[in-house]
């Protein structure tokens, strides 16, 4: 199996939900060599989200989670949205680079943070061949499979790709300098989710007393897009924690704030099953 992710099973009774994190990993190819000081690039990462989730499996859901970080190559991103600048002679691939490769965030990453570039030097053409073929492409085979699975067994599956957010947006984001809700929950303005998924996750977290916004700063990106199909009973959402709940965002620790987050989203996931099974019975 690759080492790019790692993947907990329901325990217990499965249940056809899916959580997959592709931003907690940290742990680069070897040569990857970025220039951008270390605690910047711990900034870009979704720490600690996959433990916010631990308790997934618990409740019969599968999680899934990246090993490399996403400042490396983004599995949220699609395989061709690349930025050609960031690449050394004739890329031979499809290239369609979108408003996140222009803002430094593509697939591969150019600035670090606004202003930080993230390389000195550019890619070669195998590297980022490897990029794909070792990171990339495997974890998206796994959630894929792991879809592909629980809708075969059960006629539909519902899937939460877990991230986590800065508490303002930067000059890289659509939102500079606003401040952010305590939550995003994402469906790409209603076309990767039906059933009322998006409305039940966003209405349990504003009953425990959290901001939610819908679609709003964010939309939803790769990983929605790609395996959302409501009209084939396959829902997929984002949803985005805002990171002063639960870390020092600048120091990358947890605070206090972390164990009362986590017990609220092992709430969230049992009120999701609820949600569920009924529809499978
Ligand atoms: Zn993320």
């Amino acid at each position: 199996m690759s080492d790019a992710f790692w993947i907990r099973e329901a325990a217990g009774d499965a249940i056809p939900l899916l959580l997959d994190s592709p931003h907690s990993g940290d742990v680069p190819a070897p040569f990857v060599r970025p220039v951008a000081p270390a605690n910047v690039l711990r900034t870009t990462h979704d720490a600690f989200v996959d433990e916010l989730y631990a308790s997934a499996p618990r409740h019969g859901a599968t999680l899934i989670a990246a090993t490399f970080p996403r400042w490396m190559i983004d599995a949220n991103r699609g395989r061709d949205d690349i930025d050609l600048d960031l690449i050394e002679g004739a890329w031979p691939h499809p290239v369609n680079p979108t408003a996140k490769t222009r803002s430094g965030m593509g697939l591969l990453r150019r600035l670090a943070l606004p202003g930080v570039p993230m390389y000195a030097r550019r890619f070669t053409i195998p590297e980022v061949e490897t990029l794909l073929r070792d990171y990339y492409d495997p974890y998206h085979a796994a959630v894929r499979a792991a879809l592909d699975r629980l809708h075969t067994r059960f006629g539909a599956v519902w899937h939460i790709d877990c991230h986590s957010m800065r508490s303002r947006g930067n000059a890289m984001n659509d939102d500079d300098g606003k401040e952010r809700p305590d939550f995003v929950v994402s469906d790409r303005d209603g076309t990767t989710a039906g059933g009322g998924f998006t409305e039940h996750v966003a209405s349990v977290l504003r009953e425990q007393g959290y901001s939610v916004g819908i679609n709003d700063p964010y939309k939803g990106a790769e990983l929605v897009r790609a395996y959302g199909r409501p009209a084939e009973r396959r829902h997929s959402i984002q949803i985005e924690i805002n990171r002063r709940l639960y870390m020092d965002e600048d120091e990358v620790i947890r605070h206090d704030g972390f164990a009362s987050l986590e017990h609220d989203l092992d709430r969230l996931l049992g009120d999701v099953v609820a949600f569920i099974q009924p529809q499978i019975a």
